[in-house]
């Protein structure tokens, strides 16, 4: 039988091979930053991200359909985040430029309605190419 251990992540006891859900969170929390870290301090995301943004015109592209107004973008977000699949982290079609506030107002919403959202955010990148007529990525 397994050795019984307290577990100091989520301070109940269990067998030391269990992995515990408060484990595996702290997991994947550690291994979201080193992740993140990878690509967002790389040369490689520079470019990618400067292309993204020249592509849609420095405009935030939800700013503009929702709301029909011109603003400048400055964040670019990953539509599927690099946790869900990090080869898609280069992906141009993954990526839309945001304002600052609709980039923060996407990750809140992901919370509730993430599949939505998404497609919401791959339609106004449909959008955006039409109208301009050159394919991206
Ligand atoms: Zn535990
Ligand atoms: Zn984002």
């Amino acid at each position: 039988m397994a050795r019984l251990i307290s577990c100091s992540v989520c301070m109940r006891v269990h067998s030391k091979d269990h992995i515990c859900d408060a484990k595996k969170k702290r997991r994947l929390e550690k291994n979201k930053g080193r992740v993140d870290s990878d690509i967002y301090g790389g040369n490689k995301w520079r470019v990618t991200r400067w292309q993204v943004l020249e592509d849609c015109n420095h405009i935030c592209l939800y700013t503009l359909y929702k709301e029909g107004k011109i603003v400048k973008a400055t964040d670019v977000h990953h539509i599927v985040e690099i946790l869900e699949d990090e080869a898609l982290a280069y992906e141009k079609e993954n990526l839309i430029g945001l304002s600052k506030e609709k980039h923060k107002l996407i990750h809140e919403l992901y919370k509730d309605n993430k599949k939505l959202v998404q497609e919401e955010l791959k339609e106004m990148k449909r959008m955006w190419e039409d109208r301009i007529g050159i394919p991206l990525g």
